[in-house]
């Protein structure tokens, strides 16, 4: 199909950016983790923040911006890991404060970091607040004890709950909690009775993710190693359905494939990675998308660190995307929002004919009950949603 020109919505028309700054360090490694962490040493934290704020400082001066304007505005910032929450609240301000020097803060800002359980107490989620973090997104995967040895975790249930009642304590009201499903041993009355606990603490945002055996993680190991055996396919689509059905009930909304809100609380941050906005990544390993560029920073933390010191670029890959690369890029994350994609914006946006495209992928799938198109606006169906990488796989 032809894909002349996509439109370039950098730097005229991007709008308010985010920033997504990774925090590498963890307290252990869980054992289906696949991320790029390093075991937390408390000397480390120092330093790594000061690279991370070098980085900030010297943002204009990157190789993304040697084309284009630097953009000027910000309105959501993610501190993701790793464990951000192994650093202290004040490492964490003072990250903040470097981007906010940097960009202009546009109303209403949301800011968001990732918290383990069993790091912040009251205080410290009191402290967050104070340096301006008005989002939290904690951790759980599960309210089974057994469930969460087994996963390597170190909290129990009981940290859970007190991590999502400080967050409250101290004055959150936009608490977003994960949740894993299809882990081995978990059975369907394990999984919705750790849901059940969930809901009762009323966070205002929920993601489950079904687990993917990463390559290198311990429990690809232990499945090859022992008897231990993954949830069969069936089950996980009892237990995806059974969770996304009790969320509906309760007046969630699932708004993408493994996210669910209540009115207005979606992930602004994450809204802006699947409606091809441009973010920027900071630290080590971070991933950031300037429009028609995506790029990575160095994984390794010796290189990472001094790279910063030396004022050398961290950016390890930096990929110019072809016009229909990124129009099908576009394609596969919006389908992943419930509300789905209109054709017509996108050809208009990405200057292509998106109802030929779609016809010519996905033609061959009519009938399998994975997706809608009504009023031109395709969407995945709970079907799709469920077996979404067998429409994806038709982009690639
Ligand atoms: S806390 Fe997250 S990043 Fe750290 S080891 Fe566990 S899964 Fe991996």
């Amino acid at each position: 199909m032809q894909a002349n020109a996509v439109s370039e919505k950098y730097p005229d028309d991007c709008g308010p950016i985010g920033v997504y700054v990774h925090i590498p360090f963890c307290l252990s490694r869980c054992d289906y983790c696949g991320f790029v962490s390093y075991p937390f040493e408390p000397a480390l934290e120092a330093d790594y923040v000061e690279a991370v704020i070098r980085e900030v400082n010297s943002l204009e001066k990157s190789p993304l911006f040697s084309a284009h304007s630097f953009p000027e505005s910000l309105d959501t910032i993610y501190i993701g890991g790793g464990t951000p929450s192994v650093f202290n609240p004040g490492s964490i301000e003072r990250i903040i404060y470097a981007i906010k020097r940097k960009f202009n803060f546009v109303d209403p800002i949301e800011i968001t970091v990732e918290v383990n359980p069993s790091t912040y107490s009251k205080d410290e989620f009191f402290k967050l607040q104070e340096a301006g973090v008005n989002r939290i997104s904690i951790g759980l995967q599960s309210l089974n004890d057994f469930e969460l040895r087994s996963m390597n975790r170190r909290h129990s249930r009981s940290d859970s709950i007190s991590a999502v009642i400080n967050a409250r304590r101290a004055g959150f009201h936009n608490i977003s909690v994960d949740l894993l499903t299809g882990y081995p041993g978990q059975t369907l009355s394990s999984i919705m009775n750790s849901l059940e606990e969930i809901i009762e603490l009323e966070p205002e945002h929920i993601s489950v993710y079904m687990l993917e055996i990463k390559s290198g993680s311990k429990i690809e190991n232990r499945i090859k190693l022992t008897q231990e055996t993954l949830v069969n396919d069936d089950l996980m689509a009892d237990m995806y359905e059974a969770i996304c059905e009790r969320l509906c009930c309760h007046g969630f909304e699932q708004y993408e494939i493994s996210n669910f809100s209540g009115i207005g609380m979606e992930s602004r941050h994450n809204l802006k990675y699947w409606t091809d906005q441009v973010f920027l990544g900071v630290g080590l390993a971070a991933h950031g998308m300037t429009g028609r560029t995506r790029y990575s920073n160095v994984v390794k933390l010796e290189r990472y660190l001094s790279s910063a010191c030396d004022k050398q670029s961290v950016i390890e890959s930096l990929i110019e995307m072809d016009p229909l690369t990124r129009f099908k890029d576009a394609m596969i994350m919006g389908l992943r929002l419930n509300r789905g994609i209109d054709l017509a914006l996108m050809s208009c946006a990405y200057r292509l004919d998106a109802s030929r495209f779609v016809r010519d992928s996905l033609g061959h799938l009519d009938g399998a009950e994975l997706f809608t198109i009504e009023d031109n606006t395709i969407k995945l169906t709970q079907k799709g949603r469920l077996l979404s990488n067998i429409v994806f796989s038709q982009f690639i």
